[in-house]
């Protein structure tokens, strides 16, 4: 979600004629967009803007700026953290980040032309504020070299009150976008080559339940989906990520009826402890998760299921991790992430007694580990010999020499061949191998691949 609301505020600059850097040595104004989930996220971007500040030294206009959940919960007080800082943008103003980086910018760059002796005191701008229809504002993207996939916005805030999250702070209310807006975005998208689009929202099923009726049995959400699945040129929907709450039928039934929506969904557990989930204030029973989980595999026999969990909550007893290790050993997930819970300033988790010391949470994160890559690595190695649908989505990351792409159940697949020419095709793959996480094939021979 992050990433695409920092995609959003980079194509507002890019639309107004700035030209995007990656290096922070060339910027005139210097953005990070913020993450709150765990306390040291917020400590890393702390320290990295603390060390940014440097840039002023030969660069006096530079603008710095904070955007995101952190700069939503902590507001002014990171002024007196990071002296140097000049605004902070709070998660429903990112559409107003470009008008007050530019303001300060065009200020600072026409006093040095006047020969003015710079001064930035009280130039600094904090917004925070909740905006109505701020979920709308999530909708342009960047052009790029290769574009096979996009991630698409459809709603921002979140009604739960998991004890460990900050999100409803930081994110607010359930705020749906129209249907509408999102297939009139996703048709522009699948115009400019795109083929697949990832759904995102705090709880991506309960999409609008506030505000749109749910029609002949049908949420909201698979509305949306049946609108954006009959959209020409999109081959492939994602979404990302649901909650056991509201996970009904009509969800499950849509795996049935709508061939483009992938064979995967990522659906956080948390924990396989009912009395944790309570904890948690995550208000279903364990065996709801499971019992979803196996509806959803029987609609879709080849689903892959990845998952969140988090290890060493307060409280959390070796009977209770347990209990998590077996359920994740029984569902056989095809991935997990694994974190150690970290206490989060005003959520009720945090002042819970019973905090673990950080070497038990380490201790379980590691045993689970070994239990979670064991599944992922035994799953992916069974699929060596096999021929997969993978959507080529351009150079892979780690070797610009070969291509990647992901497979309906979101492996990734390393493959040999032209970025320019493949990029945005769905080919059939001969898996040959497999290390661990990463698959590597060969494409089976057709017009396209040879042409
Ligand atoms: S469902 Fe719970 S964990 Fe997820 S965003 Fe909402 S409060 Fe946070």
């Amino acid at each position: 979600m992050n990433v695409r609301d920092s995609e959003q505020v980079a194509q507002t600059f890019t639309e107004a004629g700035y030209t995007l850097t990656q290096d922070e040595f060339e910027a005139d104004a210097i953005l990070v967009n913020t993450c709150s989930v765990r306390d040291q996220a917020e400590q890393k971007a702390i320290g990295k803007m603390g060390h940014m500040g440097s840039h002023r030294q030969k660069k006096p206009h530079v603008v710095y700026g904070f955007m995101g959940c952190m700069a939503q919960s902590r507001g002014p007080e990171l002024f007196k953290k990071v002296p140097h800082l000049d605004v902070v943008v709070g998660t429903q103003k990112y559409h107003k980040v470009f008008e007050y980086v530019d303001k300060i910018l065009k200020n600072r760059l026409e006093r040095r032309m006047d020969e003015l002796k710079l001064s930035m005191s009280g130039e600094s701008i904090c917004d925070v504020e909740e905006e109505k229809g701020s979920q709308n504002t999530i909708k342009d993207h960047l052009p790029k070299d290769y574009q096979a996939t996009a991630f698409v916005s459809i709603m921002q805030g979140c009604n739960m009150n998991c004890s460990y999250c900050i999100v409803p702070d930081t994110r607010g209310k359930e705020r749906g976008r129209p249907i509408p807006d999102i297939v009139k975005e996703v048709e522009q998208l699948a115009a400019k080559g795109v083929k697949e689009v990832t759904l995102l929202g705090q709880i991506v099923n309960l999409y609008g339940r506030t505000e749109f009726d749910r029609i002949e049995g049908k949420s909201p959400f698979v509305q949306l989906l049946e609108a954006v699945h009959a959209i020409e040129g999109i081959k492939r929907i994602r979404f990302t990520s649901p909650h056991p709450i509201g996970y009904r039928q009509d969800l499950i039934d849509a795996f049935c009826y709508l061939p483009k929506l992938v064979s995967h969904i990522h659906f956080p557990m948390q924990s396989g402890s009912d009395r944790i989930l309570k904890l948690m204030r995550r208000p279903y029973k364990n065996q709801k998760f499971i019992d979803i989980c196996k509806a959803m595999k029987e609609a879709r026999p080849d689903l892959a299921i990845t998952t969140d969990i988090i290890v060493g909550f307060p409280g959390e007893t070796e009977e209770d991790f347990e209990q998590t290790v077996q359920c994740v050993k029984e569902l056989e997930f095809d991935n997990c992430f694994v974190f150690r819970y970290s206490q989060r300033i005003n959520t009720p988790a945090a002042e819970m007694e019973e905090q673990l010391p950080e070497q038990v949470k380490e201790e379980r994160n590691q045993r689970l580990l070994e239990v979670v890559n064991e599944l992922a690595q035994r799953k992916n190695h069974a699929l060596v010999g096999s021929t997969q649908e993978v959507l080529i989505e351009g150079p892979s990351k780690s070797n610009k020499e070969t291509l990647s792409g992901r497979t309906p159940q979101n492996k990734i697949v390393i493959i040999e061949g032209d970025a320019e020419r493949m990029t945005g095709q769905i080919l059939r793959v001969k898996i040959e191998s497999s290390t661990g996480f990463t698959l590597y094939g060969i494409p089976e021979l057709t017009e396209e691949t040879t042409a």
